[in-house]
């Protein structure tokens, strides 16, 4: 077989020559490389079933070519969907969109084989495998069965028929809430009526009303007309400096009756996607959705959750009661109607104005202390103490896709290399896309021929670019931003796990994930560290200790409220998917009433119905997982709290817990149970402690 592809391009091992991967080369040479797998696939699993035949099934026989057309797979794609959101163009997007469906049936393809399927269950019988292969491969199996390989062929016509069909309805509710979202809008033309708005928002507002009209040829910032809509910047603005009451109110009605009547009503929709989702479940012998989703999650039951979320909920409500109280009588005395209560239009509003008088913190005017450098500096050696390992600058090494993208080496204590980085910290609205993220470029592997790869990670950040005069100052999101991406990479980087399958973040449970991420975060409010970061680029002075205090009052400011809010989501989520039999002739509408009434400070009004655009559960992945924000917030939170309690000036204590951190579960990653290496770490199970200290609420006896 001679496929004649540029070997030059797909190289399918090693660093990508990202300038090489024009859309017109990609277009010519990428269906080579799906043509080449689909052979190779059809291959595998004919000599599988030779293998089977003959009984020589091992670990090396099945699992290295399974890993080795996966890694082929993941590489290939992944350079070009790295490049589609680093560096995009019309040409790329389309050949991307081009192939996507491809690349899914592969997968499809792969995850679905009877044969495959087949011949792990045989390796699992047949083999005395080390734990961490025996984990491997029963995720492997689970995952196949969870996507119905198992069931007998009528069975499993169902399931495809509930599979399309959940695929189709979750669409529909996504087109639904951008259509009840996008239709709905007010012309503004009083000025009482953007009274308080910053004028960032009156221009958002007065550039949308010129496309509106389309013959207003000048945008009017300061006389109109201004076009208010449901878009979160706006909504979300307007609800927080509007001193209007009347528009917040007809506001707010519109924003939580959004997708709930007439032609874009979810009801119906939920109905449906509910009822399958419970079908579905039971054709895999599990008795709810939540069940079925908890199975592959570090949570493992319903009851562990709903522990956990009770152990946060009632301080959040008493945090969030007194907040309220206390919010009140700040709004009374600075005016509002003592014969009235605030109302959840008023909530936002109000809260801004205390937290101006309160904190009077201005995030934008502490950036001249956060320029990049000094920030990777104070990153780096914050990592270089508590892990025992060097970062080093490596530019020029290592191929790159934008002249201000870095490259970065990491060193352990005897100085040897052992991961590599990316970082493209600045935001470039013209062919990048928004957020920021860690994915993974190479991932640690030990081939058959006893080939090392080293890990390599991409950190893509969106932050302020330089300018002409000043370097990237950043604003302390953007920092806290970048300590949680490196947290993520320190997992795919750190690894010592040299099957592929397990290494880094690879296997590790969807709700353990953002433990290091969040954990990184931490730092950022650890005196020490910020304010050895925290430079004025100019004159080199530490940032003032009463703006560091600011920024921690911030982080806790409201939080019962916000807490409590997450809670609500995710109970609702979670028991919406479990099939309570307390719940059995009640609609979701009247479910979430329920929940609400000791998950909520202010009682949802009658227009409230947000499960119509909780795209979350009904059009993301996240259906009976939304707790995992908290949960994972509980892990990082309680892992942090070894180093405080061990008193975060003692560098030497500090090094030896940061060593046991990296050791567990930066070295681990997914190849124990996370549960297992929590423990190994913590010495014990997770508690809800320290994020109930951190978040400042006193815990209820
Ligand atoms: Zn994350």
């Amino acid at each position: 077989m001679n496929l004649s592809i540029d070997n030059s391009l797909f190289t399918c091992k090693g660093l990508p020559d990202f300038e090489k991967f024009t859309p017109g080369k990609i277009n010519n040479d990428f269906p080579k490389i799906i043509e080449k797998l689909n052979l190779d696939f059809k291959n595998i699993e004919s000599t599988f079933t030779t293998y089977l035949e003959s009984n020589k099934i091992s670990w090396d026989n099945i699992m290295n070519p399974l890993s080795e057309i996966n890694e082929e797979l993941r590489w290939s794609w992944g350079v070009i969907s790295h490049l589609n959101s680093v560096n995009n163009s019309e040409e790329l997007r389309d050949v991307y969109s081009k192939f996507l469906p491809q690349v899914i049936n592969l997968g499809n393809k792969f995850g679905q084989s009877k044969n495959i399927y087949n011949v792990l269950k045989k390796l699992r019988e047949n083999n005395n495998l080390s734990t961490i292969k025996n984990r491997i491969l029963d995720k492997e199996i689970t995952a196949m069965e969870h996507s119905g390989i198992s069931l007998n062929s009528e069975e499993q016509k169902e399931y495809n028929r509930f599979s399309e069909r959940l695929g189709e309805l979750s669409t529909k509710f996504s087109n639904n809430v951008l259509d009840a979202t996008n239709s709905w809008f007010l012309i503004l033309k009083e000025k009482s009526q953007v009274d308080g708005l910053p004028e960032r928002v009156l221009e958002l507002m007065a550039l949308s009303a010129q496309k509106h009209f389309k013959n207003i040829d000048k945008v009017n910032i300061k006389n109109g007309p201004w076009k208010l809509t449901l878009d979160i910047p706006t909504y979300t603005a307007f609800m927080n400096y509007a001193s209007n009451r009347e528009l917040r109110e007809l506001l707010y009605k519109a924003f939580v009756s959004r997708a709930s009547q007439d032609e874009n009503d979810n009801t119906e929709i939920i109905d449906e996607i509910l009822l399958l989702r419970k079908k579905q479940a039971k054709l895999l012998g599990y008795n709810s959705w939540a069940e079925l989703s908890l199975s592959t999650k570090m949570a493992s039951k319903i009851e562990n959750v709903e522990r956990l979320l009770e152990e946060l909920r009632s301080p959040a409500l008493e945090a969030a009661e007194n907040e309220l109280l206390f919010l009140n009588n700040f709004a009374y005395q600075k005016g509002f109607n003592k014969n009235e209560k605030l109302k959840p239009w008023d909530i936002s509003f109000w809260s801004e104005l205390l937290r101006k008088e309160k904190l009077n913190l201005d995030q934008e005017a502490l950036r001249p202390w956060f320029p990049l450098n000094d920030v990777l500096k104070g990153l780096f050696n914050l990592s270089e103490k508590l892990f025992e390992i060097t970062v080093v600058e490596a530019n020029g090494e290592a191929p790159i896709w934008n002249k201000d993208v870095l490259f970065f080496n990491i060193l352990d204590s005897e100085k040897t290399k052992i991961a590599s980085f990316y970082l493209d910290p600045f935001s470039r609205p013209e062919n990048k896309r928004g957020g920021a993220w860690m994915d993974e470029c190479l991932s640690k592997n030990k081939n058959s021929l006893g080939e090392e790869t080293i890990p390599v990670a991409y950190l893509v950040c969106n932050q302020t670019p330089p300018s002409n005069d000043k370097p990237s100052l950043m604003s302390f999101d953007e920092v806290q931003t970048l300590f949680h991406e490196f947290g993520h990479g320190l997992q795919h980087m750190l690894t010592k796990i040299d099957l592929p399958q397990a290494a880094g973040i690879n296997n590790v449970e969807w709700d353990a994930v953002e433990l290091p991420s969040q954990f990184m975060e931490n730092w950022c409010f650890d005196k020490n560290t910020l304010l050895n970061i925290a430079k004025h680029w100019q004159t080199g002075e530490t940032l003032p200790e009463e703006d560091y205090e600011k920024l921690c009052s911030n982080r806790t400011f409201h939080g019962g409220m916000a807490t409590l809010r997450q809670i609500h989501f995710a109970i609702t989520d979670l028991r919406l998917h479990s099939n309570l039999s307390s719940y059995k002739n009640k609609s979701p509408y009247e479910i979430r009433k329920d929940i609400a009434k000791d998950t909520t400070v202010l009682d949802p009004i009658e227009e409230d119905n947000f499960l119509c655009c909780f795209s979350h559960i009904f059009a993301g992945g996240y259906s009976a997982g939304y707790y995992s924000y908290k949960w994972a917030e509980v892990l990082s939170a309680d892992a942090f709290s070894m180093f405080e309690e061990a008193g975060l000036e003692n560098d030497k204590i500090i090094k030896n817990i940061g060593k046991k951190f990296r050791d567990t579960i930066l070295s681990q990653g997914g190849s124990l149970p996370p549960l297992e290496i929590f423990k190994s770490f913590r010495g014990r199970e997770p508690q809800t402690d320290p994020l109930i200290r951190h978040l400042g609420f006193t815990k209820a006896n």
